[in-house]
C-alpha cells in the first residue's frame, strides 16, 4: 500500500473534519486515536474517501504509514494531552520528522515544545486553525508558526485544505515559535470582542427598543447586507429568528444567559497586559463573560437596586442606524487593538509578523471573517498605519460611526442597558485621539508619594518637586 502523505491523532470534531478535508483534496492521510473504538466508527463514516484514509490502531505501525519526513498533525484536548501525545510519538520519529499541533495551545507552551523537540532534530509547527468544525471541513483559516523548513514539507496539504478567499489560500506561514498560535489567540480575543458588541446591541434592541428577537434577526440579516457584512453577524440572524421546537418559543429568549469560554479570549487580554498594549475592547468582553456566569449573583442584585430604568415602554434616543454605525465603530477599534498587540508581540518575539497577510488569511474559512478585514489587509500591505485607527480608510468610518457609538453608549448608560465592550471602544478611542490627555496628574501623584519623577518640556526628565508632607490619620 501507499504510503500517506500526511498523519493525524485525534479523531474528535476537529480531527476528523480535518482528516475528511484533507483526503478530500486528494492526499492519503494516516490516522490514529487514542481510543482506538473512534479509529473504526471515523473510518465507517468516511464514505467515498475512505480509499484515502489508512487507519491505524497502532502507533507504531501509524508513524511507519507515513512517508518521510513525516508531518504528523496533533489535534487532541489543548494542554498536557499534547504533551503526553508527543512523548509517546517521540520512540518512533526520525531526524528531519515533524509534529504540527493544531490545537488552541498556549503560544508559551508552542515556543517551550519547538524549544524541546528542535535539538531532537524534530521539526514542530504550532498552528492555528479557525473556523469550527465546518471550518475543519470545509476550508479553515490556518495561521501557522513554528520550522520554516518543516512548514515547507506541510505546505502543500494546509494550504489545500484552508479556505479560499477569491482563489487564495487562507494558510501562511507567520513566523517562528510561537507565533501561529499567538496569532490564534489574538484572533479569539478580537471574536470575544466582536460577539460581546454584538450582544450589546441586541441588548439595546431587546431591553430599550422593546424588539422582538425576529424582528432583531431581520435588522441583523439587513446589516449583513452592508459595512458590516461578516459571519458572526450572519449567524446572529439565524440564532435570533431560531424556534425552540417544543415550545414553539424563539430559542434564543430560553436559552440561559451564561457564556462559557475555554481560556483563548482570556489569554489574549493577559498577553495584552503583559505587553504592554491596552486592548480595553477584548478586556472588557472576557470580563463580560466571567460576568455572565455569576447570574445567581445577579439576579440578587436586580432585587436589590431594581431593573432597567428606561424600559420599552419609554423607547430610546437611538435609532437602528445609530446602532449599525456604533457597531461598525466598536468592531473596527477592537481589530485596531487586536492588531496592536500582534505588532508589540512581533517585535519582542522577533517574528516579523505580516500584519496584512493575516489579515489576509483572516477573509474567509474563520470566525472573524468580515468585509472590513479586505480594507485592513490593503491598509497593512501599503503601509498606511500600524495602528488601524489611523489608516485612512478608517479614518473616514471613525469619523463617521464616533457620534453614533457615543449615543449608544451615552443611551445605554442612562438607560441601565451594559456597554461593557462598546464603552471600552469608545473610552480607547477618545483616549488614543487626545493629544493632551491626565497623565500629567497621575505623574504629579506618582511622585508625590513615591518620588518616581516627572517630566517637563524644556526642562528633561526626572525631575522632582518638594511635595507638603502628608497628615496620616489612623
Ligand atoms: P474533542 O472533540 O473533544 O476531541 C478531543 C480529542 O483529544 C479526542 O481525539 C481525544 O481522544 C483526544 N484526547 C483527549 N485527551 C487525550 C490524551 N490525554 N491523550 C491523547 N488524546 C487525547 O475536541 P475538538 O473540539 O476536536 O478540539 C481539539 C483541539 O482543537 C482543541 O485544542 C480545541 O481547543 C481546538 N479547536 C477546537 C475548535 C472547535 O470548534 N471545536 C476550533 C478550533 C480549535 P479520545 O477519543 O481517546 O478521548
Amino acid at each position: 500500500m501507499d504510503r500517506a502523505d500526511i498523519g493525524l491523532i485525534g479523531l474528535g470534531v476537529m480531527g476528523a473534519n480535518l482528516s475528511l478535508n484533507i483526503a478530500e483534496k486528494g492526499y492519503r492521510v494516516a490516522v490514529h486515536n487514542r481510543t482506538a473504538s473512534k479509529i473504526d466508527e471515523f473510518v465507517a463514516g468516511a464514505g467515498d474517501l475512505r480509499d484515502r484514509i489508512v487507519p491505524n490502531a497502532d502507533l507504531r505501525a501509524f508513524v511507519q504509514s507515513i512517508r518521510a519526513p513525516r508531518s504528523i498533525i496533533i489535534m487532541v484536548k489543548a494542554g498536557a494531552p499534547v504533551d503526553m501525545t508527543i512523548e509517546s510519538l517521540l520512540p518512533f520519529l526520525e531526524q528531519g520528522d515533524s509534529v504540527i499541533d493544531a490545537g488552541n495551545a498556549n503560544y508559551q507552551d508552542t515556543i517551550r515544545r519547538f524549544g524541546e523537540l528542535t535539538p531532537k532534530g524534530i521539526g514542530f509547527l504550532g498552528i492555528g486553525v479557525s473556523g469550527g468544525e465546518e471550518g475543519a471541513r470545509h476550508g479553515p483559516s490556518i495561521m501557522v508558526g513554528g520550522s520554516k523548513a518543516q512548514w515547507h514539507n506541510a505546505e502543500g496539504v494546509l494550504t489545500a485544505i484552508a479556505a479560499k478567499f477569491k482563489g487564495e489560500s487562507c494558510c501562511a506561514y507567520l513566523g517562528e515559535g510561537g507565533a501561529g498560535h499567538f496569532v490564534k489567540t489574538i484572533h479569539n480575543g478580537i471574536e470575544y470582542a466582536d460577539m460581546q458588541m454584538i450582544a450589546e446591541v441586541y441588548g439595546v434592541m431587546r431591553d430599550g427598543m422593546g424588539m422582538s428577537p425576529k424582528a432583531c434577526a431581520e435588522v441583523f440579516k439587513s446589516w449583513n447586507g452592508g459595512p458590516l457584512n461578516s459571519y458572526l453577524i450572519e449567524i446572529t440572524g439565524h440564532v435570533l429568528e431560531a424556534i425552540d421546537d417544543e415550545t414553539g418559543k424563539p430559542l434564543v429568549d430560553l436559552i440561559v444567559d451564561r457564556a462559557g469560554q475555554k481560556g483563548t479570549g482570556r489569554w489574549s487580554a493577559i498577553a495584552a497586559e503583559e505587553l504592554g498594549v491596552a486592548a480595553t475592547a477584548i478586556e472588557g468582553a472576557v470580563a463580560a463573560r466571567s460576568l455572565s456566569s455569576i447570574k445567581a449573583e445577579r439576579q440578587a442584585a436586580e432585587k436589590v437596586y431594581g431593573s432597567l430604568t428606561r424600559t420599552a415602554k419609554s423607547g430610546t434616543g437611538v435609532s437602528l442606524e445609530d446602532l449599525e454605525q456604533a457597531l461598525l465603530a466598536g468592531k473596527i477599534v477592537s481589530y485596531a487593538q487586536g492588531f496592536a498587540v500582534l505588532s508589540k508581540a512581533s517585535e519582542e518575539n522577533s517574528w516579523n509578523l505580516p500584519l496584512g497577510t493575516i489579515a489576509k488569511i483572516w477573509r474567509a474559512g474563520c470566525i472573524i471573517r468580515s468585509r472590513f478585514l479586505d480594507q485592513m489587509a490593503a491598509a497593512y500591505d501599503k503601509g498606511e498605519a500600524i495602528n488601524l485607527l489611523m489608516a485612512p480608510d478608517f479614518v473616514e468610518i471613525m469619523k463617521k460611526g464616533q457620534a453614533a457609538l457615543r449615543r449608544v453608549v451615552a443611551e445605554g448608560a442612562l438607560g441601565g442597558v451594559p456597554m461593557t465592550c462598546l464603552s471600552a471602544s469608545l473610552s480607547y478611542f477618545d483616549t488614543y485621539r487626545q493629544g493632551r490627555g491626565t497623565a500629567n496628574l497621575i505623574q504629579g501623584q506618582r511622585d508625590f508619594f513615591g518620588a518616581h519623577g516627572f517630566e517637563i518640556d524644556g526642562r528633561g526628565g526626572d525631575l522632582h518637586h518638594h511635595w507638603p508632607a502628608t497628615i496620616h490619620e489612623s
